[in-house]
Protein backbone atom coordinates (compact mmCIF):
# COMPACT_ATOMS: atom_id res chain seq x y z
CA UNK A 1 0.00 0.00 0.00
CA UNK A 2 1.28 3.43 -0.78
CA UNK A 3 -0.03 6.96 0.87
CA UNK A 4 -0.01 9.85 -1.38
CA UNK A 5 3.19 10.64 -0.75
CA UNK A 6 4.77 7.61 -1.80
CA UNK A 7 5.40 5.83 1.20
CA UNK A 8 5.17 2.39 1.42
CA UNK A 9 3.05 1.31 4.20
CA UNK A 10 3.46 -2.29 5.71
CA UNK A 11 3.65 -1.72 9.34
CA UNK A 12 1.13 -1.75 12.07
CA UNK A 13 0.77 -1.18 15.27
CA UNK A 14 -2.27 -2.48 17.17
CA UNK A 15 -3.30 -1.61 20.50
CA UNK A 16 -5.10 -4.89 21.87
CA UNK A 17 -6.46 -3.27 25.56
CA UNK A 18 -6.68 0.47 26.76
CA UNK A 19 -6.01 -1.03 30.72
CA UNK A 20 -2.19 -1.11 32.00
CA UNK A 21 -1.38 -2.39 35.43
CA UNK A 22 0.70 0.34 36.25
CA UNK A 23 -0.30 4.35 36.22
CA UNK A 24 2.76 6.49 35.10
CA UNK A 25 2.15 10.32 35.78
CA UNK A 26 2.98 11.00 31.95
CA UNK A 27 0.52 8.78 30.56
CA UNK A 28 -2.30 8.37 32.57
CA UNK A 29 -4.04 10.05 35.46
CA UNK A 30 -3.78 8.45 38.99
CA UNK A 31 -7.83 7.64 38.97
CA UNK A 32 -10.65 8.40 37.18
CA UNK A 33 -9.70 6.32 34.11
CA UNK A 34 -12.37 5.42 32.05
CA UNK A 35 -11.24 2.44 30.17
CA UNK A 36 -13.01 0.28 27.46
CA UNK A 37 -15.75 -1.60 27.99
CA UNK A 38 -14.93 -5.77 26.88
CA UNK A 39 -17.44 -5.64 24.63
CA UNK A 40 -16.20 -2.44 22.86
CA UNK A 41 -12.41 -3.85 22.20
CA UNK A 42 -11.66 -5.77 19.43
CA UNK A 43 -12.20 -9.72 20.00
CA UNK A 44 -9.44 -11.95 18.82
CA UNK A 45 -11.44 -13.35 16.10
CA UNK A 46 -11.81 -9.43 14.80
CA UNK A 47 -8.05 -9.26 15.42
CA UNK A 48 -7.62 -12.03 13.23
CA UNK A 49 -9.75 -10.88 10.49
CA UNK A 50 -8.58 -7.44 10.51
CA UNK A 51 -4.90 -8.20 10.58
CA UNK A 52 -5.54 -11.09 7.74
CA UNK A 53 -6.97 -8.31 5.72
CA UNK A 54 -4.56 -5.70 6.10
CA UNK A 55 -1.68 -8.35 5.18
CA UNK A 56 -3.71 -9.17 2.19
CA UNK A 57 -2.97 -5.20 1.44
CA UNK A 58 0.85 -5.30 2.07
CA UNK A 59 1.03 -4.80 5.86
CA UNK A 60 3.71 -7.04 6.48
CA UNK A 61 5.10 -6.33 10.47
CA UNK A 62 2.84 -5.73 13.92
CA UNK A 63 3.58 -4.54 16.81
CA UNK A 64 1.50 -5.55 19.81
CA UNK A 65 1.05 -2.47 22.22
CA UNK A 66 -1.47 -1.18 24.75
CA UNK A 67 -2.11 0.09 27.29
CA UNK A 68 -0.24 -2.95 28.58
CA UNK A 69 -0.91 -5.85 26.38
CA UNK A 70 -0.01 -8.37 28.83
CA UNK A 71 -2.86 -7.82 30.93
CA UNK A 72 -4.92 -9.71 28.11
CA UNK A 73 -5.14 -12.61 29.19
CA UNK A 74 -5.20 -14.12 25.44
CA UNK A 75 -1.94 -11.59 23.91
CA UNK A 76 0.07 -14.61 23.89
CA UNK A 77 -2.30 -16.83 22.07
CA UNK A 78 -3.33 -13.94 19.52
CA UNK A 79 0.79 -13.80 19.18
CA UNK A 80 0.60 -17.30 17.92
CA UNK A 81 -2.06 -17.25 16.05
CA UNK A 82 -1.01 -14.23 14.29
CA UNK A 83 2.25 -15.66 13.32
CA UNK A 84 0.57 -18.16 11.33
CA UNK A 85 -1.68 -15.42 9.07
CA UNK A 86 -0.06 -15.30 5.58
CA UNK A 87 2.35 -12.45 4.95
CA UNK A 88 3.26 -11.17 8.14
CA UNK A 89 6.85 -11.57 8.43
CA UNK A 90 7.09 -10.21 12.02
CA UNK A 91 5.31 -9.70 15.52
CA UNK A 92 6.45 -7.55 17.97
CA UNK A 93 5.24 -6.53 21.18
CA UNK A 94 5.68 -3.09 23.53
CA UNK A 95 5.84 -4.02 27.30
CA UNK A 96 5.92 -2.52 30.94
CA UNK A 97 7.66 -5.60 31.73
CA UNK A 98 5.72 -5.97 34.81
CA UNK A 99 4.10 -9.79 34.09
CA UNK A 100 7.32 -10.18 31.65
CA UNK A 101 8.80 -13.12 33.70
CA UNK A 102 5.24 -14.83 33.92
CA UNK A 103 5.10 -14.78 30.23
CA UNK A 104 8.73 -14.93 28.57
CA UNK A 105 8.93 -18.79 27.48
CA UNK A 106 5.10 -18.71 26.36
CA UNK A 107 6.23 -15.68 24.17
CA UNK A 108 9.09 -17.55 22.90
CA UNK A 109 7.32 -20.74 22.20
CA UNK A 110 4.70 -18.55 20.60
CA UNK A 111 7.52 -17.05 18.11
CA UNK A 112 7.63 -13.57 18.96
CA UNK A 113 10.01 -11.35 16.77
CA UNK A 114 11.57 -9.02 19.34
CA UNK A 115 10.06 -7.57 22.37
CA UNK A 116 10.68 -3.81 24.07
CA UNK A 117 10.56 -2.98 27.41
CA UNK A 118 9.71 0.12 28.75
CA UNK A 119 12.26 1.17 31.83
CA UNK A 120 12.40 4.70 32.94
CA UNK A 121 14.79 3.96 35.49
CA UNK A 122 16.69 2.26 37.44
CA UNK A 123 16.38 3.38 40.69
CA UNK A 124 13.35 1.69 42.70
CA UNK A 125 11.80 4.80 44.46
CA UNK A 126 12.22 6.58 41.45
CA UNK A 127 10.47 3.85 39.60
CA UNK A 128 7.49 3.90 42.16
CA UNK A 129 7.08 7.84 41.60
CA UNK A 130 6.36 7.43 38.32
CA UNK A 131 4.23 4.52 37.61
CA UNK A 132 2.42 5.02 41.07
CA UNK A 133 2.22 1.78 41.48
CA UNK A 134 5.09 -0.37 39.88
CA UNK A 135 7.89 -2.26 41.03
CA UNK A 136 10.61 -2.32 39.87
CA UNK A 137 12.51 -5.69 40.55
CA UNK A 138 9.81 -7.25 38.83
CA UNK A 139 10.36 -5.89 35.25
CA UNK A 140 14.49 -6.13 36.25
CA UNK A 141 13.19 -10.23 36.45
CA UNK A 142 10.93 -9.63 33.52
CA UNK A 143 14.09 -8.27 31.48
CA UNK A 144 16.21 -11.38 32.96
CA UNK A 145 14.01 -13.92 32.49
CA UNK A 146 13.29 -12.31 28.59
CA UNK A 147 17.54 -12.85 28.37
CA UNK A 148 17.32 -16.38 29.62
CA UNK A 149 14.73 -17.63 27.48
CA UNK A 150 16.93 -15.95 24.69
CA UNK A 151 13.74 -13.88 23.13
CA UNK A 152 15.07 -11.96 20.00
CA UNK A 153 15.99 -8.68 19.87
CA UNK A 154 14.77 -7.19 23.47
CA UNK A 155 15.14 -3.30 23.69
CA UNK A 156 14.98 -1.11 26.79
CA UNK A 157 12.69 1.85 25.97
CA UNK A 158 14.16 4.89 28.34
CA UNK A 159 11.69 8.05 28.30
CA UNK A 160 14.21 10.80 28.27
CA UNK A 161 12.63 12.84 31.19
CA UNK A 162 13.86 16.07 31.56
CA UNK A 163 14.60 14.78 35.80
CA UNK A 164 16.84 12.08 34.49
CA UNK A 165 20.69 12.66 36.01
CA UNK A 166 24.02 12.11 33.74
CA UNK A 167 24.51 8.90 36.68
CA UNK A 168 21.05 7.43 35.47
CA UNK A 169 21.66 7.98 31.79
CA UNK A 170 24.90 6.00 32.57
CA UNK A 171 23.25 3.79 34.60
CA UNK A 172 20.59 2.48 32.21
CA UNK A 173 23.03 2.83 29.15
CA UNK A 174 24.90 0.38 30.66
CA UNK A 175 22.27 -2.56 30.60
CA UNK A 176 23.47 -3.00 26.85
CA UNK A 177 27.24 -3.48 28.16
CA UNK A 178 26.80 -7.34 29.14
CA UNK A 179 23.91 -8.15 27.02
CA UNK A 180 23.24 -8.03 24.20
CA UNK A 181 20.01 -5.79 24.49
CA UNK A 182 19.62 -2.31 23.00
CA UNK A 183 18.94 0.75 24.99
CA UNK A 184 17.42 3.52 23.69
CA UNK A 185 15.76 7.07 24.66
CA UNK A 186 13.08 8.38 23.54
CA UNK A 187 12.31 11.91 23.04
CA UNK A 188 9.20 12.90 25.40
CA UNK A 189 6.42 13.58 22.67
CA UNK A 190 3.93 16.55 23.78
CA UNK A 191 0.80 14.27 23.92
CA UNK A 192 -1.81 13.80 26.47
CA UNK A 193 -0.01 14.03 30.27
CA UNK A 194 3.59 14.24 28.18
CA UNK A 195 1.90 17.83 27.26
CA UNK A 196 4.53 20.13 29.55
CA UNK A 197 7.18 18.27 30.69
CA UNK A 198 10.54 18.74 30.60
CA UNK A 199 12.44 16.65 28.27
CA UNK A 200 16.26 15.98 27.09
CA UNK A 201 17.49 16.22 23.61
CA UNK A 202 19.25 13.29 21.57
CA UNK A 203 21.91 15.88 21.76
CA UNK A 204 22.73 16.47 25.19
CA UNK A 205 22.06 12.53 26.26
CA UNK A 206 24.66 11.77 23.63
CA UNK A 207 27.37 14.10 25.29
CA UNK A 208 26.77 12.65 28.49
CA UNK A 209 27.31 9.26 26.60
CA UNK A 210 30.38 10.25 25.26
CA UNK A 211 31.85 11.41 28.07
CA UNK A 212 31.76 8.03 30.39
CA UNK A 213 32.08 5.59 27.18
CA UNK A 214 33.98 7.09 24.81
CA UNK A 215 32.82 8.05 20.98
CA UNK A 216 29.64 6.73 19.73
CA UNK A 217 29.91 5.38 16.25
CA UNK A 218 26.80 5.24 14.19
CA UNK A 219 25.46 2.03 13.32
CA UNK A 220 23.10 1.53 10.20
CA UNK A 221 21.96 -1.71 10.03
CA UNK A 222 18.09 -2.09 11.16
CA UNK A 223 17.25 -3.29 14.48
CA UNK A 224 13.67 -3.29 14.04
CA UNK A 225 10.55 -1.94 12.65
CA UNK A 226 10.97 1.67 14.39
CA UNK A 227 12.36 4.76 13.22
CA UNK A 228 15.43 4.79 15.77
CA UNK A 229 18.75 5.86 15.12
CA UNK A 230 21.10 3.29 16.64
CA UNK A 231 24.95 3.91 17.68
CA UNK A 232 27.66 1.19 18.81
CA UNK A 233 29.77 1.92 22.18
CA UNK A 234 33.46 0.01 22.40
CA UNK A 235 32.67 -2.72 25.03
CA UNK A 236 29.29 -2.74 25.00
CA UNK A 237 27.21 -6.01 23.25
CA UNK A 238 24.42 -4.01 22.34
CA UNK A 239 23.48 -0.71 20.84
CA UNK A 240 22.60 2.73 22.11
CA UNK A 241 19.75 3.94 19.93
CA UNK A 242 17.62 7.10 19.90
CA UNK A 243 13.43 7.91 18.66
CA UNK A 244 13.41 11.92 18.28
CA UNK A 245 10.54 11.99 17.01
CA UNK A 246 10.60 15.96 17.51
CA UNK A 247 14.47 16.80 17.29
CA UNK A 248 15.03 14.55 14.33
CA UNK A 249 11.48 13.84 12.09
CA UNK A 250 11.33 10.71 11.24
CA UNK A 251 7.84 11.21 8.83
CA UNK A 252 10.01 10.87 5.68
CA UNK A 253 10.29 7.20 6.36
CA UNK A 254 6.96 6.18 7.85
CA UNK A 255 5.60 3.06 7.07
CA UNK A 256 3.21 2.55 9.90
CA UNK A 257 -0.62 2.72 11.15
CA UNK A 258 -2.44 2.08 14.23
CA UNK A 259 -5.35 0.55 15.17
CA UNK A 260 -6.47 1.31 18.83
CA UNK A 261 -8.03 -1.63 21.24
CA UNK A 262 -11.56 -0.51 20.00
CA UNK A 263 -10.52 -0.22 16.32
CA UNK A 264 -10.28 3.15 15.51
CA UNK A 265 -7.36 3.32 12.62
CA UNK A 266 -4.99 6.35 13.26
CA UNK A 267 -2.29 6.98 10.49
CA UNK A 268 -1.07 9.26 12.36
CA UNK A 269 -0.04 9.68 16.24
CA UNK A 270 -0.54 13.18 15.88
CA UNK A 271 -3.50 13.58 13.89
CA UNK A 272 -7.28 13.73 16.14
CA UNK A 273 -8.81 11.86 13.10
CA UNK A 274 -9.12 8.24 12.73
CA UNK A 275 -11.42 6.15 11.00
CA UNK A 276 -13.78 3.51 12.90
CA UNK A 277 -13.46 0.08 11.80
CA UNK A 278 -15.20 -1.64 14.54
CA UNK A 279 -18.80 -2.34 11.77
CA UNK A 280 -16.53 -3.89 9.19
CA UNK A 281 -14.53 -6.39 11.69
CA UNK A 282 -17.92 -7.04 13.49
CA UNK A 283 -19.61 -8.49 10.46
CA UNK A 284 -16.50 -9.66 8.39
CA UNK A 285 -17.20 -7.04 5.64
CA UNK A 286 -13.80 -7.44 4.02
CA UNK A 287 -14.83 -4.83 1.11
CA UNK A 288 -16.05 -2.07 3.42
CA UNK A 289 -12.95 -2.93 5.96
CA UNK A 290 -10.92 -2.26 2.09
CA UNK A 291 -12.40 0.70 1.73
CA UNK A 292 -11.89 2.23 4.97
CA UNK A 293 -8.02 1.08 5.34
CA UNK A 294 -7.51 2.51 1.51
CA UNK A 295 -9.14 5.82 1.78
CA UNK A 296 -7.98 6.84 5.32
CA UNK A 297 -4.47 5.85 3.69
CA UNK A 298 -4.59 8.03 1.09
CA UNK A 299 -5.39 10.72 3.56
CA UNK A 300 -2.32 9.98 5.99
CA UNK A 301 -0.31 14.13 7.01
CA UNK A 302 3.03 14.30 5.15
CA UNK A 303 4.48 15.19 8.78
CA UNK A 304 3.30 15.55 12.38
CA UNK A 305 2.29 19.18 14.07
CA UNK A 306 3.58 18.47 17.25
CA UNK A 307 5.09 21.94 17.60
CA UNK A 308 2.39 23.99 15.80
CA UNK A 309 -0.87 22.21 17.09
CA UNK A 310 -2.62 20.80 19.54
CA UNK A 311 -2.84 17.46 17.41
CA UNK A 312 -4.90 14.33 19.36
CA UNK A 313 -6.40 14.91 22.58
CA UNK A 314 -6.46 11.62 23.89
CA UNK A 315 -3.95 9.95 26.31
CA UNK A 316 -1.29 7.47 25.04
CA UNK A 317 -2.33 4.89 26.62
CA UNK A 318 -5.57 5.12 24.65
CA UNK A 319 -4.24 6.08 21.08
CA UNK A 320 -2.00 3.32 21.83
CA UNK A 321 2.44 4.07 22.03
S1 LIG B 1 4.32 11.41 13.64
FE1 LIG B 1 2.82 10.56 12.21
S2 LIG B 1 3.74 10.73 10.19
FE2 LIG B 1 5.36 11.08 11.69
S3 LIG B 1 6.33 9.09 11.98
FE3 LIG B 1 4.76 9.25 13.55
S4 LIG B 1 2.92 8.37 12.66
FE4 LIG B 1 4.33 8.73 11.00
Amino acid sequence: MKDSFNREIDYVRLSVTDRCDLRCTYCMPATGMCFLKKSEMLSFDEILFLLTNLADLGIKKVKITGGEPLTRPDTVALIKAIKTIKGIEKVTLTTNGIQLARYASALKEAKLDGINISIDTLDPDEFHEITRVGELKRVLAGLKKAIEVDLPNIKVNTVARGELTDEEICEIASLAKSDAIHVRFIELMPIGLGKGCPGKTQEEIMSILQTTYGELHPFDQQLGNGPASYFSLTGFKGKIGFISALGHCFCAECDRIRVTADGCLKTCLHMDDGCELKEALQTKNKELLFAQVLSAIQKKPEKHHFLESQGDSRLMSQIGG
